[in-house]
């Protein structure tokens, strides 16, 4: 059997070109006899990956100075925690939830401060993104959190929230690299790359310098201290070194496609294809308010959980996987992350208008 069209949330899909260059690489990385999974990450081999990874990715965001790039392990789940540790200098923080993942970080962060939820979108089932330009927040907060693109719920901050001179925390897990950024907006940028950048097993951390100290929350272990991976420059102790091989070398391939403008110009016309459809067909219909549609995860439904199973198993056994809604949700849900090709959703749209027309 040969590749499939893969809509998975995450893990997901990677650029095929990446693929076959780490295949090609596989027992004999540039010759050093060896792969990169078997090498020291103190050799000058890896030095150099890693290396380049941070520059191509501080080319590709244009990541200022005063910021550092962290490679981190725990998933972006650890950071729920690793934030507030870090952050919570007053013990305070001021949260939107605005799904599943910012909830979660909402409620680890309880753990270790007062922790506010300023504005939330669980009325609606987390469809729309709620207004964030006036929200009550405590003049002592540390940081105000927010999600930036909803992977379960399809939805995305097209307007950074008000935060009030407070430093602004993201987690972009779910649009990392989809799009430029204004990085000076954040004091820090993280997100797993297992959804658009790579395998899962690395977190990339981008934070501003000020906001690294030693002045951590009591009893915060070494690992999860953002001074001690600074200071290290992401090698304290053995980092996630193949996942960030694999990353260097999908950073190389989006500087090939032209940097992240030119990614954004791709998504915005891939997701088109899908909403379009989703909008004028009588069968399917999307559940996000249009204005913060996401451009990487798209939710629909067919009103009927019978149909909607029977789509999913159709669609598999035609070559179109993973697109089951997530389990919270129901329906049906495709992520079309950068490496998912325009004839991807196409065919999708295809397969889709052959479902309806059979279905009516
Ligand atoms: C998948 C996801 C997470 C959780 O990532 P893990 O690496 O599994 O901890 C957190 N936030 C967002 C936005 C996600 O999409």
């Amino acid at each position: 059997m040969g590749r499939v069209y893969n809509f998975s949330a995450g893990p997901a899909v990677l650029p095929e070109e990446v693929l076959k260059e780490a295949a090609a690489e596989m027992l004999d990385y540039n010759g050093t006899g060896m792969s990169v999974m078997e090498m020291s990450h103190r050799s000058k081999a890896y030095e150099e990956i890693i290396q380049t990874a941070e520059q191509d990715l501080r080319d590709l965001m244009n990541i200022p100075d005063n910021y550092k790039v962290l490679f981190l392990q725990g998933g972006a789940s650890q950071q729920f925690a690793m934030i507030p540790m870090n952050l919570m200098k007053n013990k305070k923080a001021a949260y939107i939830v605005t799904g599943q993942w910012a909830k979660k970080a909402y409620q680890e962060a309880k753990i270790y401060g007062d922790a506010v939820e300023v504005a939330s979108s669980a009325d609606k089932t987390f469809s729309y993104i709620p207004d964030c330009s006036d929200l009550d927040i405590p003049e002592d907060a540390d940081y105000v959190y927010i999600c930036e693109n909803n992977t379960i719920y399809g939805t995305k901050f097209w307007q950074l929230p008000n935060t009030k001179g407070k430093t602004l925390v993201a987690d972009v897990s779910s649009c990392f690299l989809s799009e430029p950024v204004d990085v000076t907006k954040y004091g820090v940028i993280y997100g797993g790359v297992q959804k658009n950048v790579g395998p899962a097993g690395v977190v990339i951390c981008i934070i501003r310098e000020d906001l690294i100290t030693e002045d951590t929350l009591p009893g915060t272990p070494t690992m999860l201290k953002y001074k001690v991976h600074a200071d290290n420059g992401s090698m304290y102790n053995t980092p996630p070194a193949y996942g960030i091989y694999i990353c260097g070398k999908v950073f190389k391939w989006l500087k090939k496609q032209g940097g992240l403008a030119a990614m954004k110009e791709y998504n915005e016309k891939k997701a088109k294809i899908l909403y379009d459809f989703l909008d004028q067909s009588k069968l399917f219909k999307g559940t996000v308010v249009k204005k913060d549609r996401s451009l990487m995860n798209v939710p629909f439904v067919t009103g009927s959980e019978e149909l909607d199973a029977k789509f999913v198993k159709e669609a598999k056994a035609a070559g179109f996987e993973n697109l089951k809604g997530h389990r919270t949700v129901g329906g049906m849900r495709a992520s079309i992350y950068n490496a998912m090709p325009i004839e991807g959703v196409e065919k999708l749209v295809e397969f889709m208008k052959k479902f309806e027309a059979e279905n009516a």
